[in-house]
């Protein structure tokens, strides 16, 4: 099959991270990390649970965009120890085979992927303690391949399981959501759109004003999930230009910021508080800071504006993103801050106990659910690295969501209007 493939091999790496210093494109470029294979061998069904997917169209995440750029945290290599990877975990596919013990998915069902791979997947009983906490998607064995052979915490980053960037990736039955005939252009938003509610339900409503730092796609489905959880609340969007202002008023978001020391300047006029000065910092504090902050950038200026806009005993959501970064902390401990991390979608106990990929896909097959236009860019296999770069690009570009066709030979269901990424 043909696939985007990442060779996670030191000398890759060294080379992209040196040349990456000098040139933006090094990650997908001869000697990078990321290459095209035309004849990878596609992964086998681990087990008669197991059904083999062709990929209808996968998204490019920013994880994916930050392993094209070597971004990638040391500490959370831990669980990532595959050498090769078809990247790719926001995906939407359609069933090519069923293993024996399938009987509720055939052949030619269309399906979006949870990627999360936890211990039952990997066949291991007992399971985890995080496992049984309720937790799989923070289960501690990530790195334990069990039956799947993936050691990886999801599909997309172990080629022993495939990923969306390849034409073929098994899953486990469980994984797999019925879409039924759901645009292409929605379904493929189901595994961040299940991340984004994650999220937003990491904070437990204790109060009416929020912000949301980032209009991409994660900051995106954060608000439009914020909106749709809590009509009433006051959503305010840090975002630093026009693309991304008139896409999260589209989603929901109640009015925008600016970014830096601007954006407490704005909410002490809009909403009252005084603006606190301390000594050579360029952030000023707010007096009346907002109940939470969902940061779904994780720079170092980001989570340092989330920590100066909280009222005391506000709350911190980070979303992903964050690698090491040089922080002051102070205002935690000073001001009771409460730090909630999330990544993945998982069980949702706090509505009805399903997963949040399942309730992603019911909410995307709501047309109110007010999200196309999020994916901006379609590419064939053939444009990968034009669809690399749009995505690395990103508000540059004019670009939200981009996604990949590998298999010309799957047409995509309802409408499309994305763009193809320009070389
Ligand atoms: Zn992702
Ligand atoms: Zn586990």
């Amino acid at each position: 099959m043909r696939a985007v493939v990442a060779e996670t091999t030191v000398p890759r790496y060294l080379w992209t991270t040196a040349a990456g210093r000098v040139r933006s494109d090094a990650g997908w470029r001869r000697g990078g990390l990321f290459r095209l294979a035309e004849d990878l061998l596609a992964p086998a069904l681990p087990g008669p649970g197991w059904v083999r997917l062709r990929t209808e169209l996968a998204g490019i995440c920013g994880s994916d965009v930050g392993l094209a750029h070597a971004r990638i945290s040391l500490v959370l290599s831990a669980f990532y120890t595959a050498s090769r990877v078809v990247p790719g975990h926001e995906v939407v596919a359609v069933v090519d085979a069923v293993g024996a013990e399938v009987d509720d998915l055939a052949v030619g069902d269309r399906v979006a992927l949870d990627p999360v791979l936890s211990c039952v997947h990997r066949g291991f009983d007992p399971v985890c303690g995080s496992c049984a906490r309720g937790l799989p998607h923070a289960c501690e064995r990530f790195d334990q391949p069990g039956e799947t052979g993936c050691a990886a915490p999801t599909q997309g980053f172990d080629a022993a399981v495939g990923g969306g960037f390849g034409q073929v990736l098994v899953a486990h039955r469980s994984q797999c959501l019925p879409v039924g005939d759901l645009a292409s252009t929605r379904a493929v938003l189901t595994e961040p759109l299940a991340v984004a509610l994650h999220a937003a339900l990491r904070w437990q409503r204790d109060g009416d004003r929020v912000v949301v730092i980032g209009p991409g796609t994660i900051g995106l489905l954060l608000t439009a999930a914020l909106r749709r959880l809590h009509p009433d609340l006051d959503v305010a969007m840090v975002s630093p230009g026009s693309f991304g202002d008139e896409r999260a008023i589209a989603v929901g978001a109640s009015r925008i910021l600016p970014t830096g020391p601007a954006a407490v300047h704005a909410l002490a006029e809009q909403d009252g508080g005084r603006v606190l000065t301390a000594k050579r910092t360029p952030l000023p504090l707010l007096e009346r800071g907002v109940d939470a902050v969902f940061d779904c950038v994780g720079y170092p200026d980001t989570i340092d504006l989330s920590l100066h806009l909280l009222r005391p005993g506000g709350t911190l959501v980070l979303v992903g993103a964050a690698r090491q970064q040089p922080v002051d902390w102070s205002l935690v401990w000073n001001r009771e801050l409460t730090i909630r991390g999330t990544i993945n979608g998982g069980p949702e106990p706090s509505l009805d106990g399903r997963r949040s990929a399942e309730h992603a896909v019911d909410w995307l097959a709501d047309p109110a659910f007010p999200v196309d236009g999020l994916v901006t860019h379609l590419a064939p296999l053939d444009r990968w690295q034009d669809a690399l770069a749009v995505a690395s690009a990103g508000p540059r570009a004019r670009a939200g969501k981009v996604a990949l066709q590998p298999d010309p030979q799957l047409p995509l269901v309802g409408p499309v209007t994305a763009l193809q990424p320009r070389p």
